[in-house]
């Protein structure tokens, strides 16, 4: 055991503290493609950062053809960084690494299939499972921070991150994201072990995935009513599940730049979601305020903004120094208040010490956990991951399972033997393998479609063709010749085609993430497609696999006759081919369900299938009739080599408030031939609503697994959260009327006709008096959340009691959405460390309350039960009152004290053009090489856009 931490926030001097809040890239400390100790150490001892990000081989294998760190070699990295922080600093570096799907940059870690192909399973499991491991190998080479879940959704098709998302639907991303966190973040089993534990980060903070253009990082102009409704149940659901960290985004909303938004980044993030822990920019996404967004007109202001108005703690700077010498110039020229610094050093140093790390900073050489790296165990997880999460779309006449004894099959497509593609981005490097070598030199394994059909067909059963080239687009002058095949090549595939039994035939795209995945057009490359039907043409039945991050459009090729057969693989790992070919094969039964909406056409998209009722196409055949528009699959496609039959389905009541549940049961029974999974979806109408309601929801899903004949009873409860939706005023809403729930994502409850198919059963939600009573439910979630509340309570049982008063007096003295508005602008002040005393502050109604309180002599903040005479048992409850109030009534006025004083001696937030149009830094920003006094010119050549 290394020397323990003793250093505290108050002990640090101003250096030491905006060091803690900068994260540098390990590439600035690379040499020849070596880490140059002592240039690290140079910086550590200026500098005093605090955060370290990134693999040397995020932009490739090196010259020698090394992909990556093994964990050993990490853990040796790790062990050298922190014994120089310790002795630079006396505080160890937090390193993050973007482990998504599986430790993506330790050469030999076990990855998994994608989000989106995680998702699919329909089953948290999954995903804790996923998360667990890649936590266990990232923790094993001596790191204790991913940057995993993503909780955004996958609304545009064409975002190059769709694959990165649990897909487009709240709850299973709500789900999901809770799994996955939870797998991330549980403790070592192994004891004794350092680091044991390790911190998710919840990203991208917030609405990042539904880019206007379909472009990353462009505008989302989406309204806060559609945020809220969207995106905050899977951030909030994070918050819930106590994750450690969160990351903010590239884009802007509505105009506002994440990094600078005020409303997103410090109201709803602290006031409202009351996240308390450390808050990370994205990628030099400060800087951005003033490279990217043009929203700053220099680096120091853009610091400036994101410190003054967002809750940000720590930047991605990553590369260069002057964040350090900006912020601290800054603080220095009063223009940031060192209070507001102090509370970001406090978050990151809590967080080290809830990682252990303060007590053991550094980690030894040596760990068990090394030796399970790649394990056997994990690899199979990872395989079953894969086969859970393989999507049926298609299976004409039940072509599929096709026999694995004797059938001869034509393998051919892009994607056919492209392990890269199948793994995505995030592996090994940022856009993922840059080869197919990379993955075969490593000892975990690998299977191509064409490797797992050799494998389950047998060799001599199995032909192939490469067929077009592994692109996101037809490179131009393509088209015509397929994509650079030669006649040769296409008249041999075609008559490949005609000698074999069944021809799979794998579509898709290469490897990709973030900008370098934009596309111009959805729609497959046209050799990709001309190829198709070249083979359709040939007479054998096809099944097409979909090797891709994001739905391309299929033109029509999954509806050709003889196109028999479709799989949705998505981003299924390394793995993933021999799982394509265990499902072909039947030796695994498929049992996933799309977790987006399949689009057919470039003009509907977006349309998640929680579209609104309005978002309708005209009836081509009837002009005069709107009709939902066609996809290609809808939300929740999948089928079985099995049936299931659903009986006895049936509501608890006809009627309920909003203070009951209702639940709804029903009978699965396997009627097919073979064992099988099977998810049940349960999907609820709000039939009218003033917000315009979803076409419908998904409220609950679960898992069966059942043996031909056998039954299983399912049971979904249905609560007061599952009726609350964001309403005019953009706050949670209840409105009382007509629900139709059904299960299976086949029945619409909207169609005509919809109450004689039987698969709708409806009820009534009737409110009680008093019962939309949100303003309550809100204003005192927040002085919960933010532990206003809670400070001076010892037990459970009197912070209950605190909370229930809290409601009983908001409601008696009426408070208003303006009085929760002001208590959410508190509690993010108050997070800030923006506060001093002085002023009685006010948050509407909610200070009527409080000088109500007074009156009474309740003695604001006293707390000592001295508050009343009474004998008639209401004591406990005037005092709690008193106490809550009390204290909520110090933290408003510390608010208040702050803005007021705003205008006067407080930080100015305005530009000043005359320090943005002089100096150096202005030359610097321009484009000259970013220096840094004391060590001269990085060589870093950033690897991100
Ligand atoms: C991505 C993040 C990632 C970060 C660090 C950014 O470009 O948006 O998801 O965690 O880089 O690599």
């Amino acid at each position: 055991m290394t020397e323990s931490v003793t250093k505290s926030v108050e002990d640090m001097t101003l250096e030491e503290k905006v060091g803690q809040l900068g994260q540098l890239d390990i590439d600035v400390f690379m040499v020849d493609e070596e880490i140059d100790w002592v240039k690290y150490r140079t910086w550590m001892r200026t500098f005093k950062f605090g955060s370290v990000l990134d693999s040397p081989f995020s932009g490739g294998p090196n010259a020698d053809g090394k992909v990556g760190y093994t964990a050993a070699e990490w853990r040796a990295v790790l062990h050298q960084m922190q014994t120089i922080a310790m002795e630079e600093t006396g505080i160890p570096i937090i390193y993050g690494l973007d482990s998504i799907h599986g430790a993506t940059y330790i050469a030999g870690a076990t990855l998994f299939p994608a989000q989106l192909t995680m998702a699919a399973a329909f089953d948290p499991e999954v995903a804790r499972t996923a998360g667990a491991v890649t936590a266990k190998d990232t923790l094993a080479a001596g790191v204790n921070w991913l940057f995993s879940p993503v909780l955004g959704l996958a609304l545009h098709p064409a975002w190059a991150r769709f694959w990165e998302t649990f897909g487009e639907d709240p709850f299973l991303a709500s789900r999901l994201g809770q799994a996955l966190i939870a797998g991330i973040q549980q403790p070592s089993t192994a004891q004794g072990v350092v680091p044991d534990r390790a911190a998710a980060c919840m990203k991208h903070f917030i609405a990042y995935s539904d880019p206007t253009t379909g472009h990353d990082r462009s505008p989302v102009t989406m309204g806060d009513r559609l945020v809220r409704q969207l995106y905050v149940p899977a951030f909030e659901a994070a918050v819930d599940a106590g994750v450690l960290t969160g990351m903010e985004s590239y884009q802007e909303v509505s105009g506002v730049p994440m990094i600078s938004s005020e409303r997103y980044l410090k109201t709803m993030l602290r006031g409202e979601l009351g996240f308390k822990h450390l808050m990370v920019s994205d990628f030099e996404e400060i800087e951005n305020l003033y490279n990217f967004h043009k929203a700053a007109c220099s680096v120091r202001e853009a610091i400036k903004m994101a410190f003054l108005d967002t809750s940000v703690d720590m930047s991605m700077i990553p590369t260069d120094s002057s964040f350090f010498e900006d912020l601290i110039s800054l603080v220095r020229d009063g223009e940031v208040p060192e209070s507001r610094i102090d509370e970001s050093v406090r978050r990151v140093m809590w967080l080290k010490q809830e990682l252990g790390m303060l007590e053991e900073p550094v980690p030894p050489l040596h760990d068990p956990r090394l030796a399970t790296v790649g394990s056997e165990e994990d690899q199979d997880m990872a395989l079953d991951a894969a086969r859970a999460g393989i999507v049926l779309l298609k299976n004409t006449d039940g072509l599929l399972p096709v026999a694995a004894a004797s059938t001869k099959v034509f393998v051919t497509g892009p994607t056919a033997h492209a392990v890269k593609a199948q793994t995505g981005g995030w592996a090994l490097h940022w856009q993922g393998g840059s080869a197919d070598w990379e993955y075969r030199a490593l000892p975990t394994k690998s299977y191509s479609v064409l490797d797992g059909a050799r494998q389950v067909f047998g060799t001599d059963s199995v032909t192939y063709a490469a067929g077009p080239g592994l692109t996101l687009f037809d490179a131009p002058g393509t088209t015509a010749n397929l994509g650079g095949m030669t006649l040769q090549e296409v008249a041999r595939s075609v008559q490949l085609a005609k000698d074999a039994d069944v021809v799979v035939l794998c579509l898709g795209e290469d490897n990709y993430t973030e900008k370098p995945g934009d596309i111009d057009d959805l729609t497959l490359p046209d050799a990709q497609l001309e190829y198709a039907r070249l083979l359709a043409e040939a007479g054998t039945p096809v099944i097409l696999v979909l090797v891709e991050g994001r739905p391309r459009l299929l033109d029509g090729i999954a509806k050709l006759d003889n196109v028999q057969g479709v799989l949705f693989a998505g981003i299924p790992g390394p793995q993933g081919g021999l799982a394509v070919a265990e499902i072909m094969a039947g030796v695994v039964q498929p049992s996933a369900r799309l977790p987006f909406t399949y689009p057919q056409s470039a003009a509907n998209v977006p349309y998640p299938y929680h579209h609104k009722p309005s978002d309708m196409c005209t009836d081509p055949n009837d002009p005069g009739e709107y009709v939902t528009c066609p996809v290609e699959w809808s939300f929740g496609a999948g089928l079985s080599y099995s049936f299931f039959a659903y009986s006895h389905v049936q509501l608890s009541a006809e009627s309920i408030s909003e203070k009951d549940t209702i639940t709804m049961s029903a009978t699965v029974t396997n009627t097919g031939a073979v064992q099988a999974q099977h998810s049940v979806l349960l999907f609820l109408t709000d039939v009218i609503r003033r917000v315009t309601p979803e076409y419908k929801l998904l409220r609950g899903f679960t898992k069966l697994d059942l043996s031909p004949g056998e039954s299983a009873n399912v049971l979904f409860t249905l609560g007061v959260e599952d009726f609350t939706f964001v309403g005019l005023n953009n706050r949670p809403t209840l409105e009382g009327g007509e629900y139709r729930v059904a299960l299976g994502p086949d029945a619409d409850c909207r169609a005509d006709g919809w109450d004689q198919m039987g698969a709708c059963h409806v009820f009534l939600l009737q409110l009680s008096a008093g019962a939309a009573d949100a303003v309550c439910q809100s204003a005192c979630k927040v002085l919960e959340h933010s532990g206003a509340l809670h400070t001076s309570f010892a037990s459970d049982d009197d912070k209950a009691a605190a909370a229930a008063t809290c409601s009983v007096t908001c409601a008696d003295e009426g408070w208003r959405w303006e009085d929760v508005a002001c208590l959410e602008q508190h509690a993010a002040e108050a997070a800030m460390g923006l506060r001093a005393a002085g002023y009685v502050g006010q948050c509407g109604s909610a200070r009527h309350a409080m000088d109500g309180l007074a009156a009474l002599g309740a003695g604001a903040g006293s707390g000592s039960g001295e508050t009343s005479s009474s004998t008639d048992g209401t004591d406990d409850v005037v005092w709690i009152l008193a106490v809550a109030v009390g204290t909520l009534l110090v933290s408003v006025v510390a608010v208040f004290a702050y803005k007021n004083n705003k205008s006067s001696s407080a930080p100015d937030r305005m530009r000043d053009p005359a320090a943005c149009d002089s100096g150096d830094r202005y030359a610097v920003n321009k484009g000259a090489a970013v220096q840094t006094p004391l060590l001269g010119e990085t060589s870093y050549q950033p690897h991100k856009i």
